[in-house]
């Protein structure tokens, strides 16, 4: 029988906690490689929290989602990197490998197309009402758009949307993931490979909460959203795993 684990992580702050609260985060947890990276995911979320708490007053503790996702994936792409480094097969390492080249798949191809599809239904919706109909055959048109002819669709595939909760209960979030993911590849990059990103101003960036605009606070992990080539670096572990997966199915 499966064995659901229902995990509270708990970080008790060491200050007297005045109109704030603990950190905490809820998960289901069956030890598969997905449950570790989500629990990975939402420890991200919560030591940012944990060190904004620190420093912020109240009002500047919480960081924006721009922000914090950031700092939720780069601990994606670390936890990746571990395993690899210490995966004891070959067939790990390739299966470590494919799962991080398919996180850029779900998280920046995936979430681009559900941004795209959310601007569409605001600019539908100052026009006409937005019915089920249109919902389902906008979102039926954009995967169509996106994953081309050459797949196929099943019956309910229209009605996927249904699922994301983000689309219908946020506004503009998917967008956050692919920025995220870009910005965390070029993080994890300069803090493993280029030394360019120190500790310590990694930490002042998980405890600056929203105390400034988000594209402010992203430059002291020495970003600037407004330079063009931030897409092009945020891809240079995508690029980094595709060598290795090539040179090691070569082996
Ligand atoms: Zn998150």
């Amino acid at each position: 029988m499966e064995r659901f684990l229902f995990t509270q992580i708990y970080l008790q702050t060491h200050q007297a906690l005045t109109f704030s609260w603990h950190t905490y985060s809820f998960l289901n947890f069956k030890g598969s490689y997905n449950d570790i990276k989500n629990l990975i995911h939402e420890l991200g979320h919560i030591v940012n929290y944990y060190f904004s708490m620190q420093k912020q007053p109240f009002f500047y503790e919480d960081s924006t989602i721009f922000v914090s996702e950031i700092t939720s994936i780069v601990n994606e792409i670390l936890l990746n990197r571990y395993l690899l480094k210490t995966a004891s097969s070959k067939e790990e390492k390739i299966f470590y490998l494919s799962k991080e080249i398919e996180n850029y798949i779900t998280t920046v191809f995936k979430q681009t197309m559900y941004t795209e599809l959310e601007e569409k239904w605001y600019n539908t919706k100052t026009q006409e009402s937005l019915t089920v109909k249109t919902l389902s055959d906008t979102y039926f048109n954009m995967l169509k758009k996106y994953y081309g002819s050459n797949i196929i669709y099943e019956d309910i595939t229209n009605i996927e949307w249904t699922r994301l909760g983000h689309l219908y209960r946020f506004c503009y979030y998917p967008y956050k993931y692919a920025t995220g993911l870009l910005m965390a590849s070029t993080v994890v990059t300069s803090l493993l490979y280029n030394h360019t990103l120190t500790k310590e101003e990694y930490i002042t960036f998980l405890s600056s909460g929203s105390s400034n605009y988000s594209l402010e606070l992203i430059k002291i992990l020495h970003l600037d959203f407004k330079d063009s080539n931030i897409i092009n670096q945020g891809f240079e572990i995508l690029k980094k795993d595709i060598e290795e997966l090539k040179e090691l199915i070569k082996e």
